[in-house]
């Protein structure tokens, strides 16, 4: 039961798909144009939009950036190609999901019910708190230290699913299936695009990264902040910091509560030399040490 904006120029499909749709209990609004699609889906505010890509006024992607400039509602595509790189382009281009041309009207209802199951799961939950970072699955709201951060939806859905399993490390093939629903996987790189823009918007980097934690060959995990790893950029208040028009001779300097030196340096468990490093007896010579006697003369071999 969803209100499906369905923009499709072929008139045979549209009106079959149109009609086994509203059978199965959705209300259609079918157009044939692009530019139809963009308006109604600014002014009717559908469920789900499905669309052509390939059709008469504007190019498929086309639409597909101008319904995402002003909606996040969810996108399945048509297309006719079904090469990766093809597929990658769309789902970075924010596409939910797709279907091949042809299709069944079977097989377009069970995406719009996994598209719409997906987004509705996340519906009634609790907010998430790790250290400094909160993400509310309702309002879709995200904050760092307090600070609203803005995300794509596709960002938003791949934090909150990482989120919920907070602390433990999930591969990228899991999260293109649970965030682009893509079981069988295919696009990693899609996966490391949204995982860069994520960790922009969060303020963190690949390399000295807060939250998103990369295991090599394993997959992502979200952790809480450590606090040891804010050094900032030295916040030393002394008057040398703002040399500027020094008219300001009072309390214009505001040393700010982010001195925090304490715990930053935690030197850890102290570095255990392991008995490699004992030089002495525990090295037997072994039978390695002679490789000359063990090479067979040549031509002993039969
Ligand atoms: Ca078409």
């Amino acid at each position: 039961m969803a209100r499906v904006l369905l923009v499709e120029d072929d008139d045979a499909i549209r009106t079959s798909l149109s009609k086994s749709l509203s059978a199965a209990g959705h209300a259609v609004t079918p157009l044939a144009t692009g530019a139809e699609g963009v308006a109604s889906v600014a002014r009717d505010r559908p469920d789900v939009m499905l669309l052509d890509l390939g059709l008469p006024d504007l190019d498929g992607r086309d639409v597909l950036a101008m319904v995402r400039s002003v909606s996040d509602v969810p996108v399945i595509v048509a297309t006719a190609r079904d090469d990766d790189a093809s597929v990658i382009k769309l789902l970075d281009a924010g596409a939910d999901d797709y279907v091949i041309k042809p299709f069944s009207s079977a097989q377009i209802d069970a995406r719009i019910r996994a598209v719409l199951r997906r987004l509705g799961s996340d519906q009634q939950s609790e907010v998430v708190s790790l250290g400094g970072l909160e993400i509310d699955p309702r309002s879709r709201e995200v904050t760092v230290d307090g600070v609203p951060v803005e995300l794509t939806r596709k960002e938003f859905d791949l934090l909150l699913v990482l989120s919920r399993r907070a602390g433990a490390v999930v591969s990228k093939r899991e999260l293109l299936a649970d965030v682009w629903g893509l079981p069988w996987g295919g696009g990693d790189r899609t996966v490391d695009v949204h995982l860069s823009w994520l960790r922009r918007k969060l303020g963190e980097t690949a390399a000295e990264p807060r939250f998103l934690h990369s295991v090599r060959g394993v997959g992502i995990k979200l952790a809480p902040a450590n606090p040891a790893a804010q050094p900032g950029p030295a916040v030393q208040p002394g008057p040398a910091a703002q040399p500027g028009p020094a008219a300001q001779p009072g309390p214009a300097v505001q040393p700010g509560p982010a001195v925090q030196p304490g715990p930053a340096v935690q030197p850890g468990p102290a570095v255990q030399p392991g008995p490699a490093a004992q030089p002495g007896s525990a090295v037997p010579p072994g039978p390695a040490a002679q490789p000359e006697a063990a090479r067979p003369a040549s031509g002993a071999q039969p």
